[in-house]
Protein backbone atom coordinates (compact mmCIF):
# COMPACT_ATOMS: atom_id res chain seq x y z
CA UNK A 1 0.00 0.00 0.00
CA UNK A 2 1.50 3.67 -0.93
CA UNK A 3 1.39 6.00 1.68
CA UNK A 4 1.59 9.64 1.14
CA UNK A 5 5.37 9.55 2.45
CA UNK A 6 5.78 6.94 -0.47
CA UNK A 7 4.40 10.10 -3.25
CA UNK A 8 7.76 11.00 -5.25
CA UNK A 9 4.87 13.23 -6.49
CA UNK A 10 4.55 16.09 -3.90
CA UNK A 11 2.40 18.74 -6.02
CA UNK A 12 0.76 16.66 -8.19
CA UNK A 13 -2.38 18.79 -7.53
CA UNK A 14 -0.91 22.04 -6.80
CA UNK A 15 -1.34 22.44 -3.81
CA UNK A 16 2.04 24.23 -2.82
CA UNK A 17 4.49 26.33 -4.35
CA UNK A 18 5.59 25.13 -7.89
CA UNK A 19 8.81 27.60 -7.69
CA UNK A 20 12.40 26.46 -6.35
CA UNK A 21 11.62 27.51 -3.09
CA UNK A 22 8.53 25.18 -2.98
CA UNK A 23 10.19 22.59 -4.61
CA UNK A 24 13.44 22.88 -2.20
CA UNK A 25 11.06 22.69 0.98
CA UNK A 26 9.56 19.20 -0.46
CA UNK A 27 13.14 18.00 -0.96
CA UNK A 28 14.12 18.61 -4.40
CA UNK A 29 17.36 20.08 -5.55
CA UNK A 30 19.00 18.26 -2.34
CA UNK A 31 22.57 17.12 -2.58
CA UNK A 32 21.69 16.90 -6.59
CA UNK A 33 25.96 17.32 -6.72
CA UNK A 34 26.85 14.48 -4.85
CA UNK A 35 24.64 12.18 -6.65
CA UNK A 36 26.13 13.19 -9.47
CA UNK A 37 29.77 13.09 -7.72
CA UNK A 38 28.66 9.07 -7.26
CA UNK A 39 30.26 8.58 -11.38
CA UNK A 40 27.69 7.39 -14.26
CA UNK A 41 28.95 3.92 -13.78
CA UNK A 42 27.37 4.46 -10.58
CA UNK A 43 23.86 6.08 -11.52
CA UNK A 44 23.36 3.57 -14.48
CA UNK A 45 23.67 0.54 -12.52
CA UNK A 46 21.59 2.29 -9.47
CA UNK A 47 18.65 2.87 -12.06
CA UNK A 48 19.23 -0.82 -13.70
CA UNK A 49 18.52 -1.92 -10.22
CA UNK A 50 15.19 -0.06 -9.35
CA UNK A 51 13.90 -2.03 -12.19
CA UNK A 52 12.73 1.45 -13.78
CA UNK A 53 10.71 0.61 -16.97
CA UNK A 54 9.82 3.24 -19.54
CA UNK A 55 6.77 5.75 -18.69
CA UNK A 56 6.41 6.81 -22.18
CA UNK A 57 3.83 3.70 -22.56
CA UNK A 58 6.48 0.85 -24.20
CA UNK A 59 7.82 0.00 -20.64
CA UNK A 60 11.96 -0.61 -21.95
CA UNK A 61 13.82 -0.63 -18.94
CA UNK A 62 15.68 2.90 -18.33
CA UNK A 63 18.50 2.09 -16.99
CA UNK A 64 19.28 -0.43 -20.01
CA UNK A 65 18.94 2.12 -22.59
CA UNK A 66 21.08 4.86 -20.72
CA UNK A 67 23.97 1.95 -20.95
CA UNK A 68 23.16 2.06 -24.51
CA UNK A 69 24.85 5.41 -24.47
CA UNK A 70 28.98 5.60 -25.48
CA UNK A 71 30.79 5.99 -22.26
CA UNK A 72 33.23 7.70 -24.69
CA UNK A 73 32.74 10.70 -27.01
CA UNK A 74 33.77 9.68 -30.31
CA UNK A 75 33.91 13.69 -31.52
CA UNK A 76 30.09 13.65 -31.30
CA UNK A 77 28.40 15.29 -28.43
CA UNK A 78 25.53 13.27 -27.06
CA UNK A 79 21.75 14.51 -26.23
CA UNK A 80 19.34 13.84 -23.86
CA UNK A 81 16.02 14.51 -25.25
CA UNK A 82 12.81 14.66 -22.79
CA UNK A 83 9.45 13.49 -24.57
CA UNK A 84 6.78 15.76 -23.44
CA UNK A 85 4.94 15.86 -26.34
CA UNK A 86 2.00 13.46 -24.04
CA UNK A 87 -0.50 13.34 -26.91
CA UNK A 88 -1.87 10.02 -26.55
CA UNK A 89 -5.50 10.35 -26.18
CA UNK A 90 -6.54 10.00 -22.67
CA UNK A 91 -3.64 11.28 -21.67
CA UNK A 92 -2.24 13.89 -19.09
CA UNK A 93 -0.23 12.84 -16.42
CA UNK A 94 3.04 14.37 -17.57
CA UNK A 95 1.39 17.81 -17.80
CA UNK A 96 0.75 17.63 -14.28
CA UNK A 97 4.54 16.96 -13.64
CA UNK A 98 5.08 20.40 -15.64
CA UNK A 99 2.30 22.29 -14.35
CA UNK A 100 2.90 21.54 -10.87
CA UNK A 101 6.22 20.02 -10.30
CA UNK A 102 8.71 21.34 -12.47
CA UNK A 103 11.39 21.16 -10.44
CA UNK A 104 11.41 17.11 -10.22
CA UNK A 105 12.23 17.07 -14.07
CA UNK A 106 14.70 19.88 -14.13
CA UNK A 107 17.24 17.67 -11.83
CA UNK A 108 16.30 14.77 -13.43
CA UNK A 109 17.16 15.98 -16.44
CA UNK A 110 20.59 17.24 -15.20
CA UNK A 111 21.21 13.71 -13.71
CA UNK A 112 19.99 11.74 -16.78
CA UNK A 113 22.15 13.99 -18.97
CA UNK A 114 25.22 13.52 -16.67
CA UNK A 115 24.83 9.82 -16.38
CA UNK A 116 24.70 9.45 -19.97
CA UNK A 117 27.68 11.98 -20.85
CA UNK A 118 25.14 14.33 -22.63
CA UNK A 119 25.99 18.04 -21.35
CA UNK A 120 23.01 19.56 -23.50
CA UNK A 121 19.04 18.55 -23.00
CA UNK A 122 15.59 19.48 -25.05
CA UNK A 123 12.40 19.02 -23.89
CA UNK A 124 9.96 18.51 -26.54
CA UNK A 125 6.74 19.85 -25.72
CA UNK A 126 3.16 19.11 -26.66
CA UNK A 127 1.71 22.56 -28.80
CA UNK A 128 -1.01 22.86 -27.14
CA UNK A 129 0.66 22.71 -23.52
CA UNK A 130 1.19 26.55 -23.10
CA UNK A 131 0.74 26.91 -19.35
CA UNK A 132 3.25 24.21 -18.95
CA UNK A 133 5.53 25.81 -21.12
CA UNK A 134 5.32 28.62 -19.14
CA UNK A 135 5.80 26.62 -16.45
CA UNK A 136 8.80 24.93 -16.88
CA UNK A 137 10.67 27.71 -18.59
CA UNK A 138 9.87 29.89 -15.59
CA UNK A 139 11.21 26.69 -13.26
CA UNK A 140 14.43 26.72 -16.25
CA UNK A 141 15.02 30.16 -14.99
CA UNK A 142 15.18 29.96 -11.91
CA UNK A 143 17.64 26.74 -12.08
CA UNK A 144 19.96 28.67 -14.17
CA UNK A 145 19.87 31.93 -11.74
CA UNK A 146 20.67 29.32 -8.60
CA UNK A 147 22.93 27.87 -10.56
CA UNK A 148 21.52 24.42 -10.83
CA UNK A 149 22.20 24.15 -14.33
CA UNK A 150 24.67 25.83 -16.97
CA UNK A 151 28.01 25.98 -15.76
CA UNK A 152 29.20 23.54 -13.46
CA UNK A 153 25.45 22.75 -12.20
CA UNK A 154 24.35 22.14 -8.81
CA UNK A 155 28.69 22.69 -7.60
CA UNK A 156 29.04 19.23 -9.94
CA UNK A 157 31.50 20.39 -11.91
CA UNK A 158 29.55 19.42 -14.98
CA UNK A 159 28.44 22.28 -17.37
CA UNK A 160 24.63 21.82 -18.73
CA UNK A 161 22.25 23.40 -20.52
CA UNK A 162 18.66 22.92 -20.76
CA UNK A 163 16.42 24.28 -23.71
CA UNK A 164 12.52 23.50 -23.91
CA UNK A 165 11.16 23.69 -28.02
CA UNK A 166 7.48 23.89 -28.92
CA UNK A 167 5.78 21.14 -30.73
CA UNK A 168 2.83 22.49 -33.01
CA UNK A 169 0.84 19.89 -32.23
CA UNK A 170 1.38 16.63 -34.42
CA UNK A 171 0.70 13.45 -32.61
CA UNK A 172 2.99 11.68 -34.69
CA UNK A 173 6.20 13.62 -33.31
CA UNK A 174 5.09 12.14 -30.05
CA UNK A 175 7.07 9.03 -31.78
CA UNK A 176 10.83 9.48 -30.72
CA UNK A 177 12.63 9.42 -34.81
CA UNK A 178 9.52 11.60 -35.60
CA UNK A 179 10.10 13.63 -32.82
CA UNK A 180 13.87 14.09 -33.16
CA UNK A 181 13.19 14.97 -36.90
CA UNK A 182 10.75 17.87 -35.71
CA UNK A 183 13.32 19.16 -33.11
CA UNK A 184 16.13 19.30 -36.37
CA UNK A 185 13.52 21.32 -38.06
CA UNK A 186 12.61 18.96 -40.42
CA UNK A 187 9.05 17.43 -41.25
CA UNK A 188 7.73 14.88 -38.40
CA UNK A 189 7.94 11.78 -39.77
CA UNK A 190 9.25 8.45 -37.54
CA UNK A 191 12.73 6.71 -39.23
CA UNK A 192 13.09 3.35 -39.42
CA UNK A 193 14.45 1.60 -36.39
CA UNK A 194 17.76 0.39 -36.36
CA UNK A 195 19.61 2.66 -36.09
CA UNK A 196 17.95 3.47 -32.53
CA UNK A 197 18.43 6.67 -31.20
CA UNK A 198 21.41 5.91 -29.30
CA UNK A 199 23.16 5.04 -32.46
CA UNK A 200 22.19 7.53 -34.17
CA UNK A 201 20.04 10.04 -33.13
CA UNK A 202 19.66 14.05 -32.92
CA UNK A 203 21.73 15.23 -35.72
CA UNK A 204 22.90 11.93 -36.07
CA UNK A 205 24.43 11.91 -32.44
CA UNK A 206 23.88 9.85 -29.40
CA UNK A 207 20.39 10.09 -28.27
CA UNK A 208 18.37 9.12 -25.82
CA UNK A 209 14.68 9.89 -25.89
CA UNK A 210 12.91 9.78 -22.25
CA UNK A 211 9.30 10.10 -21.42
CA UNK A 212 8.81 12.91 -18.86
CA UNK A 213 7.63 10.97 -15.67
CA UNK A 214 10.50 8.64 -16.37
CA UNK A 215 13.37 11.38 -15.94
CA UNK A 216 11.08 13.20 -13.03
CA UNK A 217 11.52 10.39 -10.78
CA UNK A 218 14.97 9.91 -11.36
CA UNK A 219 16.34 11.90 -8.86
CA UNK A 220 14.05 9.91 -5.48
CA UNK A 221 15.04 6.99 -6.87
CA UNK A 222 18.48 7.70 -6.51
CA UNK A 223 17.94 9.61 -2.71
CA UNK A 224 16.46 6.75 -1.97
CA UNK A 225 17.47 4.30 -3.54
CA UNK A 226 16.57 1.35 -5.98
CA UNK A 227 15.94 -1.14 -3.24
CA UNK A 228 12.88 1.39 -1.75
CA UNK A 229 11.75 1.72 -5.61
CA UNK A 230 11.47 -2.07 -6.45
CA UNK A 231 9.86 -2.49 -3.34
CA UNK A 232 7.16 -1.67 -4.78
CA UNK A 233 4.74 -3.60 -7.61
CA UNK A 234 5.31 -7.28 -8.65
CA UNK A 235 8.35 -8.14 -10.30
CA UNK A 236 10.07 -7.24 -13.39
CA UNK A 237 6.55 -3.93 -12.57
CA UNK A 238 8.31 -2.20 -10.44
CA UNK A 239 7.92 1.32 -8.63
CA UNK A 240 4.87 3.75 -8.06
CA UNK A 241 3.41 5.02 -10.69
CA UNK A 242 1.11 8.21 -12.20
CA UNK A 243 -2.62 7.15 -13.14
CA UNK A 244 -4.48 8.83 -15.35
CA UNK A 245 -8.06 8.18 -15.03
CA UNK A 246 -11.09 9.19 -16.78
CA UNK A 247 -14.26 8.47 -18.05
CA UNK A 248 -17.41 6.46 -16.02
CA UNK A 249 -15.82 7.45 -12.54
CA UNK A 250 -17.31 9.38 -9.99
CA UNK A 251 -14.13 11.81 -9.44
CA UNK A 252 -11.54 11.87 -12.61
CA UNK A 253 -7.80 12.23 -11.69
CA UNK A 254 -4.15 11.68 -12.07
CA UNK A 255 -3.11 9.92 -9.13
CA UNK A 256 0.13 8.31 -8.37
CA UNK A 257 0.15 4.51 -7.19
CA UNK A 258 2.31 1.76 -6.63
CA UNK A 259 2.71 -0.35 -9.67
CA UNK A 260 0.41 -3.38 -9.79
CA UNK A 261 -2.37 -2.41 -7.82
CA UNK A 262 -5.97 -4.18 -8.71
CA UNK A 263 -7.85 -2.11 -10.91
CA UNK A 264 -10.85 -1.62 -8.75
CA UNK A 265 -8.95 -0.44 -5.94
CA UNK A 266 -7.08 2.02 -8.19
CA UNK A 267 -11.20 3.44 -9.03
CA UNK A 268 -12.77 2.89 -6.11
CA UNK A 269 -9.57 4.45 -3.55
CA UNK A 270 -9.05 7.53 -5.84
CA UNK A 271 -12.05 8.05 -8.09
CA UNK A 272 -15.24 6.98 -6.23
CA UNK A 273 -15.56 4.57 -7.78
CA UNK A 274 -17.36 3.72 -11.30
CA UNK A 275 -20.37 5.83 -12.10
CA UNK A 276 -23.32 3.67 -11.21
CA UNK A 277 -21.41 1.40 -9.28
CA UNK A 278 -18.71 -1.44 -10.44
CA UNK A 279 -21.41 -3.33 -11.67
CA UNK A 280 -22.33 -1.03 -14.02
CA UNK A 281 -18.68 -1.26 -15.59
CA UNK A 282 -18.79 -2.18 -19.39
CA UNK A 283 -15.59 -1.75 -20.53
CA UNK A 284 -12.04 -0.42 -19.80
CA UNK A 285 -9.10 1.00 -21.77
CA UNK A 286 -6.47 0.39 -19.56
CA UNK A 287 -3.61 2.40 -21.10
CA UNK A 288 -4.17 4.78 -23.46
CA UNK A 289 -5.58 4.54 -26.56
CA UNK A 290 -2.99 2.63 -28.47
CA UNK A 291 -4.24 -0.40 -26.30
CA UNK A 292 -7.25 -2.60 -26.61
CA UNK A 293 -9.84 -2.35 -24.32
CA UNK A 294 -10.84 -4.99 -21.94
CA UNK A 295 -14.75 -5.97 -21.08
CA UNK A 296 -15.57 -6.10 -17.36
CA UNK A 297 -15.42 -9.97 -16.51
CA UNK A 298 -11.60 -9.46 -17.34
CA UNK A 299 -11.67 -6.04 -15.12
CA UNK A 300 -12.79 -8.00 -11.97
CA UNK A 301 -9.61 -9.31 -11.67
CA UNK A 302 -7.70 -6.75 -13.28
CA UNK A 303 -3.67 -6.00 -12.08
CA UNK A 304 -2.65 -2.59 -13.37
CA UNK A 305 1.03 -3.57 -14.48
CA UNK A 306 2.87 -4.00 -17.99
CA UNK A 307 2.88 -8.10 -17.58
CA UNK A 308 -0.68 -8.52 -16.24
CA UNK A 309 -2.11 -6.49 -19.18
CA UNK A 310 0.05 -8.02 -21.86
CA UNK A 311 -0.96 -11.46 -20.83
CA UNK A 312 -4.64 -10.24 -21.26
CA UNK A 313 -3.88 -8.96 -24.70
CA UNK A 314 -3.97 -5.59 -23.73
CA UNK A 315 -1.26 -3.34 -22.00
CA UNK A 316 -0.51 -0.66 -19.36
CA UNK A 317 1.23 1.82 -22.46
CA UNK A 318 0.90 5.68 -20.79
CA UNK A 319 -1.45 4.02 -17.96
CA UNK A 320 -4.58 6.34 -18.98
CA UNK A 321 -7.39 4.58 -17.78
CA UNK A 322 -10.21 5.36 -19.85
CA UNK A 323 -13.45 4.12 -17.92
CA UNK A 324 -16.90 2.87 -19.89
CA UNK A 325 -19.84 2.49 -18.12
CA UNK A 326 -22.92 0.06 -19.39
CA UNK A 327 -23.99 3.50 -21.12
CA UNK A 328 -20.99 3.63 -23.65
CA UNK A 329 -21.64 2.59 -26.87
CA UNK A 330 -18.53 0.89 -27.46
CA UNK A 331 -18.39 0.10 -31.27
CA UNK A 332 -18.57 4.25 -31.77
CA UNK A 333 -16.00 4.68 -29.00
CA UNK A 334 -13.94 2.49 -31.06
CA UNK A 335 -14.98 4.40 -34.65
CA UNK A 336 -13.93 7.33 -32.57
CA UNK A 337 -10.18 5.96 -32.03
CA UNK A 338 -10.06 5.03 -35.74
CA UNK A 339 -10.73 8.13 -36.80
CA UNK A 340 -8.27 9.50 -35.04
CA UNK A 341 -5.13 7.42 -35.85
CA UNK A 342 -6.40 7.92 -39.69
CA UNK A 343 -6.23 11.66 -39.15
CA UNK A 344 -2.63 11.00 -37.42
CA UNK A 345 -0.80 8.89 -40.07
CA UNK A 346 1.91 10.80 -41.48
CA UNK A 347 1.15 8.19 -44.49
CA UNK A 348 4.78 7.99 -45.66
CA UNK A 349 4.04 4.06 -44.87
CA UNK A 350 0.94 2.16 -47.04
CA UNK A 351 -0.58 -0.48 -44.89
CA UNK A 352 -0.81 2.95 -42.56
CA UNK A 353 -1.82 5.71 -44.85
CA UNK A 354 -4.11 3.29 -46.66
CA UNK A 355 -5.18 0.76 -43.81
CA UNK A 356 -5.90 3.16 -41.27
CA UNK A 357 -8.38 4.64 -44.32
CA UNK A 358 -9.77 1.53 -44.78
CA UNK A 359 -10.59 0.22 -41.32
CA UNK A 360 -12.08 3.64 -40.52
CA UNK A 361 -14.26 3.22 -43.11
CA UNK A 362 -15.64 -0.19 -42.25
CA UNK A 363 -15.93 1.11 -38.95
CA UNK A 364 -18.38 4.01 -40.03
CA UNK A 365 -20.45 1.50 -41.52
CA UNK A 366 -20.17 -0.88 -38.22
CA UNK A 367 -21.01 2.13 -36.56
CA UNK A 368 -24.63 2.52 -38.19
CA UNK A 369 -25.03 -1.56 -38.54
CA UNK A 370 -24.44 -0.63 -42.32
CA UNK A 371 -22.12 -3.79 -43.23
CA UNK A 372 -22.57 -7.61 -44.23
CA UNK A 373 -21.26 -9.96 -41.20
CA UNK A 374 -18.81 -11.30 -43.04
CA UNK A 375 -17.11 -7.83 -43.13
CA UNK A 376 -16.31 -8.02 -39.41
CA UNK A 377 -13.76 -11.07 -40.14
CA UNK A 378 -12.11 -9.07 -43.19
CA UNK A 379 -12.04 -6.05 -40.72
CA UNK A 380 -10.04 -8.12 -38.41
CA UNK A 381 -8.05 -9.50 -41.55
CA UNK A 382 -6.96 -5.73 -42.42
CA UNK A 383 -5.65 -4.82 -38.62
CA UNK A 384 -3.22 -7.93 -39.35
CA UNK A 385 -2.25 -6.68 -42.41
CA UNK A 386 -1.29 -3.30 -40.85
CA UNK A 387 0.00 -4.25 -37.46
CA UNK A 388 4.19 -5.50 -37.73
CA UNK A 389 4.03 -3.59 -41.27
CA UNK A 390 4.71 -0.47 -40.71
CA UNK A 391 7.40 2.14 -39.59
CA UNK A 392 6.36 3.06 -36.09
CA UNK A 393 3.87 1.85 -34.27
CA UNK A 394 0.98 4.35 -34.99
CA UNK A 395 0.09 1.17 -37.72
CA UNK A 396 -0.01 -1.15 -34.57
CA UNK A 397 -1.92 1.71 -32.26
CA UNK A 398 -4.34 1.48 -34.82
CA UNK A 399 -5.20 -2.25 -35.64
CA UNK A 400 -5.08 -3.07 -31.82
CA UNK A 401 -7.99 -0.71 -30.33
CA UNK A 402 -10.13 -2.66 -33.26
CA UNK A 403 -8.71 -6.10 -32.66
CA UNK A 404 -9.46 -6.34 -29.21
CA UNK A 405 -13.24 -4.68 -29.71
CA UNK A 406 -14.32 -7.80 -32.01
CA UNK A 407 -12.39 -9.96 -29.13
CA UNK A 408 -14.63 -8.82 -27.21
CA UNK A 409 -17.86 -7.26 -28.18
CA UNK A 410 -18.30 -9.28 -31.72
CA UNK A 411 -21.80 -9.89 -30.46
CA UNK A 412 -22.87 -6.17 -30.29
CA UNK A 413 -21.27 -5.72 -33.38
CA UNK A 414 -23.36 -8.57 -34.87
CA UNK A 415 -26.65 -7.12 -33.19
CA UNK A 416 -26.07 -4.10 -34.39
CA UNK A 417 -25.98 -5.28 -38.22
CA UNK A 418 -28.76 -7.84 -37.51
CA UNK A 419 -31.00 -4.83 -36.39
CA UNK A 420 -30.00 -2.80 -39.24
CA UNK A 421 -31.36 -5.84 -41.56
CA UNK A 422 -34.58 -6.19 -39.47
CA UNK A 423 -35.24 -2.97 -41.47
CA UNK A 424 -35.13 -1.05 -38.15
CA UNK A 425 -33.12 2.04 -37.56
CA UNK A 426 -29.55 1.99 -36.54
CA UNK A 427 -29.16 1.88 -32.59
CA UNK A 428 -26.76 4.94 -32.40
CA UNK A 429 -26.23 7.04 -35.68
CA UNK A 430 -22.31 7.93 -36.66
CA UNK A 431 -21.00 11.26 -36.16
P1 LIG B 1 9.48 0.76 -28.83
O1 LIG B 1 9.19 -0.48 -28.09
O2 LIG B 1 9.85 0.69 -30.26
O3 LIG B 1 10.69 1.52 -28.12
C1 LIG B 1 10.70 1.87 -26.76
C2 LIG B 1 12.03 2.53 -26.45
O4 LIG B 1 13.05 1.57 -26.32
C3 LIG B 1 12.52 3.50 -27.52
O5 LIG B 1 13.16 4.59 -26.89
C4 LIG B 1 13.51 2.70 -28.32
O6 LIG B 1 14.52 3.49 -28.91
C5 LIG B 1 14.09 1.79 -27.25
N1 LIG B 1 14.49 0.49 -27.82
C6 LIG B 1 13.64 -0.54 -28.12
N2 LIG B 1 14.35 -1.59 -28.59
C7 LIG B 1 15.65 -1.20 -28.58
C8 LIG B 1 16.87 -1.85 -28.97
N3 LIG B 1 16.87 -3.09 -29.44
N4 LIG B 1 18.02 -1.17 -28.83
C9 LIG B 1 18.02 0.11 -28.35
N5 LIG B 1 16.90 0.78 -27.96
C10 LIG B 1 15.75 0.12 -28.08
O7 LIG B 1 8.19 1.68 -28.63
P2 LIG B 1 7.88 3.17 -29.11
O8 LIG B 1 7.44 3.17 -30.51
O9 LIG B 1 8.99 4.10 -28.71
O10 LIG B 1 6.63 3.51 -28.19
C11 LIG B 1 5.37 2.90 -28.37
C12 LIG B 1 4.51 3.23 -27.17
O11 LIG B 1 4.36 4.61 -27.08
C13 LIG B 1 3.12 2.64 -27.22
O12 LIG B 1 3.12 1.48 -26.45
C14 LIG B 1 2.24 3.72 -26.60
O13 LIG B 1 1.72 3.28 -25.38
C15 LIG B 1 3.17 4.85 -26.36
N6 LIG B 1 2.65 6.15 -26.76
C16 LIG B 1 2.68 7.13 -25.84
C17 LIG B 1 2.19 8.39 -26.11
C18 LIG B 1 2.19 9.44 -25.05
O14 LIG B 1 1.48 10.45 -25.21
N7 LIG B 1 2.93 9.27 -23.98
C19 LIG B 1 1.70 8.66 -27.39
C20 LIG B 1 1.67 7.62 -28.33
C21 LIG B 1 2.15 6.38 -28.01
FE1 LIG C 1 3.74 7.26 -40.66
FE2 LIG C 1 1.85 5.46 -40.05
FE3 LIG C 1 4.10 4.65 -41.18
FE4 LIG C 1 4.13 5.57 -38.65
S1 LIG C 1 3.11 3.73 -39.37
S2 LIG C 1 5.59 6.04 -40.25
S3 LIG C 1 2.54 7.15 -38.82
S4 LIG C 1 2.57 6.03 -42.11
Amino acid sequence: MLTDKDRIFTNLYGMHERTLAGARARGHWDGTGDIIKRGRDAIVEEMKASGLRGRGGAGFPTGLKWSFMPKESDGRPSYLVVNADESEPGTCKDREIMRHDPHTLIEGCLIASFAMNAHTCYIYLRGEYIREREALQAAIDEAYDAGLVGPNAAGSGWDFDIYLHHGAGAYICGEETALLESLEGKKGMPRMKPPFPAGAGLYGCPTTVNNVESIAVVPTILRRGAEWFSGFGRPNNAGTKLFAISGHVNNPCVVEEAMSIPLQELLDKHCGGVRGGWKNLKAVIPGGSSVPLLPADICDEAIMDFDWLREQRSGLGTAAVIVMDQSTDVIKAIWRLSKFYKHESCGQCTPCREGTGWMMRVMDRLVRGDAEPHEIDMLLDVTKQVEGHTICALGDAAAWPIQGLIRHFRDEIEERIAHKRRGRAPAVAAE
